[in-house]
């Protein structure tokens, strides 16, 4: 007897970046309880805020419930946008030589009289949990440790722990931030993948998407990557965070039609968001052991 099955047409696998971010925080505790018991060390975070960016409330919010949930000592300095240049280095400084803080991060963006460059470049290296000092940025660049940003940092990891494999694959990345389409560049490359950056002087985007095994969308354009962009059977990670008119939040990809083409896919909101927040964490106590470690 033949069966005839036709065309089985099947929609990608939802990368859960919940899941996967919460898995990430119960090795942080872990570890954090580890180094409480071993060495009476506790990891500290300081987030500075300066004005009154609402949405850096939030996130600056969010940070510190998630310190305070997986066992990081966190302070939250709020300073008024009025805040000078030199207030702003003096406090840096102040918390650079702070034995109970093992991780500074300024929550970006900056008001417009304050150079963000002059403040990363002030932030002492290895407390740099955010990875944006240009010492991280170099070090990512010729492949030694360092302080890796979090949100490029996060998506290797949810690729390796779903069992993607990166080592040999065409990977596409969409984006040339300094906090995400670079770095990220850098962290594939350094697992082997052929890499590719587009931008928005890119000629015949579609044409470099649709080669991408694994494809990285970080242009902050809400629905931008169609299904006619994407080969079939890539993986899509999807960096965007785009609030509609209707206070909707999409993504950089057209989540409906690509998932029908795609082998895995992240969602907005619920991919590569919670995964940040996880890996900021990861990153104040990979600067704890590395504060206390020779190699530094
Ligand atoms: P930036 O605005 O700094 O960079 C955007 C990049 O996209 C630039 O390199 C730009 O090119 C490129 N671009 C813009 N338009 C096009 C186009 N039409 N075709 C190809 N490339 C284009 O953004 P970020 O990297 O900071 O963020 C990107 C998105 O990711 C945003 O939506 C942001 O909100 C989100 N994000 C999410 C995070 C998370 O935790 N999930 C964390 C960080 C960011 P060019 O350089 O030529 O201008």
């Amino acid at each position: 007897m033949m069966i005839f099955l036709g065309v089985i047409s099947l929609s990608a696998i939802i990368l859960d970046g919940n899941q996967i971010g919460a898995e990430i925080r119960q090795k942080v505790k872990r570890d954090i309880q580890d180094l409480k018991e071993k060495y009476v060390m506790t990891p500290g975070l300081a987030v500075i805020i300066v004005g009154e960016n609402p949405a850096s409330k939030v996130y600056v919010g969010r940070k510190h419930k998630a310190c305070e949930e997986t066992g990081v000592h966190s302070e939250v300095i709020t300073l008024p946008e009025q805040t000078e240049q030199i207030q702003l280095l003096e406090i840096i400084e102040k918390l650079n030589n702070d034995i109970h803080i093992n991780g500074i991060l300024v929550q970006l963006p900056l008001p417009a009289h304050i150079n963000t460059e002059v403040i990363l470049e002030s932030i002492r290296p290895d407390k740099d949990v955010d990875g944006f000092n240009p010492v991280n940025a170099g070090r990512l660049f010729i492949g030694q440790e360092g302080l890796v940003p979090c949100t490029p940092y996060g998506i290797i990891k949810m690729l390796e722990m779903s069992g993607i494999p990166i080592a040999g694959k065409r990977a596409v990345i969409i984006g040339r931030s300094n906090i995400v389409g670079k770095p990220m560049a850098m962290l594939l490359l350094a697992r082997d993948a052929t890499v590719v950056i587009c931008h928005s002087k890119t000629k015949d985007l579609p044409s470099i998407t649709k080669e991408a095994d694994i494809l990285i969308v970080a242009l902050g354009k809400a629905s931008f990557v169609t299904s006619d962009m994407v080969k079939k059977g890539a993986v899509v990670i999807d960096v965007g965070i785009n609030r509609l008119p209707s206070g909707k939040l999409v993504g950089d990809v057209n989540y409906e039609e690509v998932k029908e083409v795609a082998s895995f896919i992240t969602p907005v909101p619920g991919g590569v968001g919670p995964l940040t927040i996880s890996m900021l964490l990861y990153n104040t106590v990979q600067a704890t052991k590395m504060q206390h470690s020779a190699s530094w």
